[in-house]
């Protein structure tokens, strides 16, 4: 009987969780509908993807990622620690919204505990649509996902030949398909139809040296989606009124998309000043997109008891903030986070 020397291709769990790369355009409209398609259909136009690895599907969600929440962030982290943890899968793949996918990505980083490659992937355009970026996204993230050299760099994001760390990556543009861009530190790599090329590995701690994974299992329905923690954008004219209503509607930290370097109001400052005293976390991160925030610049925030961003984008400060309260509330302790994630 003749036998196939060949090694056996890597077995890659799909985790599904709807966005645009499982999209279909409304007839006769200018509109699409997120989460249309499964991703067992998106598979079987792919054919090619048998090249690369052994797939097998794992629904968790169907939303576009504008509807994301810690319950199901919680439920996805669950669903990729069991995969990651069978020694017989070698990496997980993420399918999921771009909207949001710089969130989903920084809290799976700080919260799977794994070496084991985890590879966020969505599309611009909708399956549908002329030109749909889905296929190729899809083929460079299983690509990524089934390669060694992928193992021990965090949670990864592929889109429009780009590989991505999860803490570097932020959504840029409404609508085009290279939408994603990694700042002052740049790629993880690139990856031209399969054939990938990586850079430096990550600065900062994750996945399997966080000291936030693996993620303990929620005792109830309502712990997933604590401790609230509000982002409250800044601008010229800011007044104190969002602050106070989200100290009233019971938020334990609040990010500050500050203007320039983290910087807000003299009335708004007051009003963080006060939560900050009354215990909440106040981090001050930035709305320029850009840069570092840091300490004791043109606010004290050694007497306000603040806490600055670091290099996190408010989106992202908040994944880190929501997870650091669930171990401590002291400011000082929660920078050190800020600088160490
Ligand atoms: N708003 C949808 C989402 O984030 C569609 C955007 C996209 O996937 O590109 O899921």
């Amino acid at each position: 009987m003749a036998r196939s020397s060949a090694p056996a291709l890597p077995r890659i769990r799909v985790l599904a969780t709807g966005g645009t790369i499982a999209g279909a355009q409304v007839q006769g409209g200018r509109g699409y509908k997120a989460a249309a398609f499964s991703v067992d259909a998106l598979i079987a136009a792919v054919p090619q993807l048998g090249e690369l690895a052994q797939l097998e599907v794992e629904p968790v969600a169907a939303i576009g990622s504008q509807d994301m929440d810690e319950a199901t962030w919680r439920k996805l982290a669950t669903r990729a620690q069991a995969a990651l943890d069978d020694p017989a899968i070698a990496g997980v793949v993420i399918t999921h919204g771009t909207d949001t996918m710089e969130e989903t990505a920084f809290f799976l980083n700080l919260v799977v505990r794994t070496e084991k490659p985890v590879v966020l992937v969505g599309a611009m355009r909708p399956a549908t649509a002329i030109s749909a970026d889905g296929p190729m996204n899809l083929f460079n993230a299983i690509a990524v996902a089934a390669h060694p050299a992928a193992r021990d760099r965090g949670v990864l994001v592929v889109a429009n030949d780009e590989v991505h760390f999860a803490r570097e990556i932020a959504k840029t543009n409404t609508t085009q398909v290279g939408t994603f861009a990694s700042g002052h530190r740049g790629l993880a790599g690139l990856v031209n139809s399969g054939r990938i090329h990586f850079y430096a590995p990550p600065v900062r701690r994750h996945t399997a040296r966080s000291e936030f994974a693996p993620l303990p299992a929620a005792t109830s329905p309502s712990e997933s989606s604590r401790p609230r923690v509000d982002i409250i954008y800044a601008h010229a004219g800011m007044g104190r009124e969002l602050i106070d209503a989200a100290v009233r509607a019971g938020a334990r930290g609040l990010i500050i998309a500050g203007v320039g370097d983290g910087n807000l109001s003299a009335l708004a400052q007051t009003a963080c000043a006060e939560a900050a005293r009354a215990g909440l976390a106040i981090v001050r991160s930035s709305r320029t997109g850009g840069g570092v925030v840091e300490r004791n610049i043109e606010i004290d925030d050694d007497r306000h008891g603040f806490i600055a961003s670091d290099e996190l984008n408010p989106q992202k400060a908040r994944v880190l903030l929501v997870l650091g309260l669930t171990r401590t509330c002291d400011p000082h302790a929660l920078q050190e986070m800020f600088f160490t994630y």
